[in-house]
């Protein structure tokens, strides 16, 4: 049976040692965050994610959500009274404005309890998870009177959110959208059309569900240039209030998939339902956006939360499993074999994945800041370099964070050889459940695409470089220190292999946009390696002062300083590699013609 014990020890580190939220007093929200609160929120959410959270996940997995004749969905046992306990502790609430009855607490402190919550119990995770970002899409996008209507419930967790966007025809490409929104006498809209997989989409968790949706008004211009954004209550919602009438829209089946079986996935039939436009008419993809770009983030946390709950599975069963002997000689000679772990090629996926974990905690923790930063910042000039970064690598944290968090759930269930293949020891759900957040909000060659084809050009090429300057200057303190010069150097070095390639996109790529798509994937995962090696540095820079100041906690800070070492030496050299497949451009990749694939 697997266990999960949240990271709290990690989390504080990054938030307090290495982010230094106290030093930003300054920004709203961030007054009262002490590192005594800091440390009690943390082994709060790590309590509750241990204890009620991740004891549900086995048997939700097993049991699975189930749709009634009537068209509700019942989830697993104990679903109901986990999220009743969520929802009273305040959990939902804890990063959401003051002004809609949130507690206004920093993002940094959300996404780490959201790491925790989804380590313990992903398929759990997602109810509320989607609901942070439909309020933010709402509160940018939606009329005051909408805002008042859903916002304080959504807040406060009684009422939950979807994202209902994709259609039997329509994944990726969106301008493919067809559901339709017709315009009513009252104000109001009547939407029609089918939505496929929707996470959430019906459940017996809360009173009413929130549904934002993408349709077309009759008239709309094609593509993606003619979408709205409606927002569509599975109960519609009185003046006062108060729940009256169920609205025309219904769960018309629940998939059946790989992974993440406690969660509903859902085809919603919108059969003339009323919805309320958000923001303006064929502006609803911009609107969208707010509340993917949450998600996004979101899905990211996703990837590093099932490799942590592996990798904590892994390391216990490789120091109690037995099999050989160390290649030094017998490490334990009074027992018949030595365990697992003094194995060299059992250890290289371990370090490999907590050199993965640890530096991906960072970066989702440090994104978590700038998204903090972009709104609150008291300059024009550190709000824009915040959005510059966080806009620069939210793909990064999405399509990297989730390649390697599925990678590094399978090297865990490797750890645990044929053992781990049994369903009954709980690695084969992590690398189930890991499996979807490769794909979902935008699949990973889409995000790559967006990395390359949008986000590198986008103005003027300003968040590249602020990305380039702010490793140089990193790499250059690292100079200063001796524990960190050799992984500056191969910082330094991999950083010079994104600049070359980036180069090599700016002269090859606008000719032949191919070039871009070739290669797009391998940028994706070499910026992936450059700014956890950023990550990293910074960690080791923290590691090494509060060694300098005689911490007690020596065995935790030299074990960052081991691996930041091994980081260097082995996650950095795949960035020579993948430059020059970049610059291999995409000849023989385009060549074959498609008839010619298979013979
Ligand atoms: C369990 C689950 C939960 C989901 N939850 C939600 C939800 O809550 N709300 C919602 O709206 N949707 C949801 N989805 C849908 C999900 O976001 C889509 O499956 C995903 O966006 C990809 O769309 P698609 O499956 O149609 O694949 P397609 O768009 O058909 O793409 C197939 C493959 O082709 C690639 N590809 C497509 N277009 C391009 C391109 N232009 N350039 C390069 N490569 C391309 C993709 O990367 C992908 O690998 C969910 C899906 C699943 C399985």
């Amino acid at each position: 049976m697997a266990t999960y014990k949240a990271p709290t020890r990690d989390a504080r580190f990054i938030v307090n040692e290495v982010l230094g939220l106290a030093g930003h007093g300054n920004l709203p929200g961030f007054e009262t965050v002490t590192p005594d609160i800091v440390e009690a929120v943390l082994e709060e959410a790590g309590r509750f994610a241990g204890e009620v959270l991740a004891p549900l996940n086995a048997s939700g997995d097993e049991e699975g959500c189930r749709r009634n004749p009537d068209g509700s969905v019942t989830t697993p046992a104990g679903f109901r009274e986990a999220h009743r306990q969520f929802r009273d502790a305040g959990w939902g609430t804890l990063s959401a404005p003051e002004a809609f009855g949130g507690q206004g607490m920093p993002h940094v402190l959300g996404f780490a309890i959201e790491e925790f919550m989804s380590a313990a119990n992903q398929a759990f995770a997602m109810y509320p998870g989607l609901t942070g970002g439909a309020v933010r899409a709402l509160l940018a996008k939606g009329s005051p009177e909408l805002q008042q209507r859903y916002v304080p419930k959504m807040v406060a967790n009684e009422w939950l959110g979807t994202m209902n966007l994709t259609e039997p025809q329509c994944g990726t490409d969106l301008g493919l959208i067809r559901t339709r929104a017709e315009p009513r006498a009252d104000g109001a809209y009547a939407i029609t059309g089918t939505k496929i997989f929707i996470s959430a989409g019906e459940h017996d968790l809360t009173d009413n569900i929130i549904h934002l949706v993408l349709a077309r008004i009759a008239g709309a211009p094609e593509g993606t240039k003619g979408i709205s954004l409606i927002v569509v209550p599975k109960v519609l919602v009185g003046d006062d209030g108060s729940l009256g009438e169920r609205n025309a829209v219904s769960c018309g089946a629940i998939e059946r998939k790989m992974g993440i079986h406690a969660n509903s996935t859902c085809v919603m039939n919108y059969d003339g339902a009323t919805g309320w436009l958000v923001g303006e008419e064929n502006k609803g993809l911009a609107a969208m956006f707010i509340m993917m770009n949450a998600a996004r983030l979101g899905v990211g946390i996703q990837g590093l939360s099932q490799a942590d709950v592996a990798y904590q599975n892994a390391v216990s069963y490789a120091r109690e499993r037995r099999q050989g002997r160390a290649l030094t000689g017998p490490t334990e000679p009074q027992e018949k074999a030595d365990p697992l772990i003094v194995h060299a090629d059992v250890r290289r996926m371990l370090m490999e994945a907590k050199a993965f974990i640890e530096g991906m905690r960072a970066l989702t923790l440090w994104g978590g800041l700038q998204v903090e930063l972009a709104e609150k910042a008291p300059t024009e000039q550190e709000r824009q370099t915040a959005d510059d970064l966080i806009s620069l690598l939210t793909p990064v944290i999405k399509g990297y964070g989730t390649d390697k968090g599925f990678q590094t759930a399978v090297d865990m269930q490797q750890i645990w050889g044929g053992h781990g293949y049994i369903a009954e020891n709980g690695m084969e759900q992590f690398v189930r459940d890991a499996r979807i957040a490769m794909i979902y909000e935008g699949a990973n060659g889409v995000q790559a695409m967006d990395l390359v084809g949008r986000k590198l050009a986008m103005n003027g090429g300003r968040a590249i470089q602020a990305l380039f300057a702010m490793v140089d200057a990193e790499c250059e303190a690292a100079n200063a220190e001796a524990r960190l010069q050799d992984l500056g150097g191969r910082v330094a070095k991999a950083n010079g292999e994104l600049k070359a390639a980036t180069l090599w996109f700016m002269q090859n790529a606008l000719a032949k946009p191919d070039n871009a798509g070739a290669g797009a994937y391998h940028y994706m995962h070499l910026m992936g390696i450059v700014v956890l090696g950023l990550m990293w540095l910074r960690m080791g820079r923290a590691a090494c002062g509060a060694l300098d100041a005689g911490s007690e906690e020596r065995a935790f800070y030299e074990a960052k300083l081991v691996t930041a070492r091994y980081f260097g030496e082995r996650f950095t050299p795949d960035a020579g590699a993948l430059r020059r497949k970049i610059e291999s451009g995409a000849d023989a990749l385009m060549a074959l013609p498609t008839d010619d694939f298979l013979f």
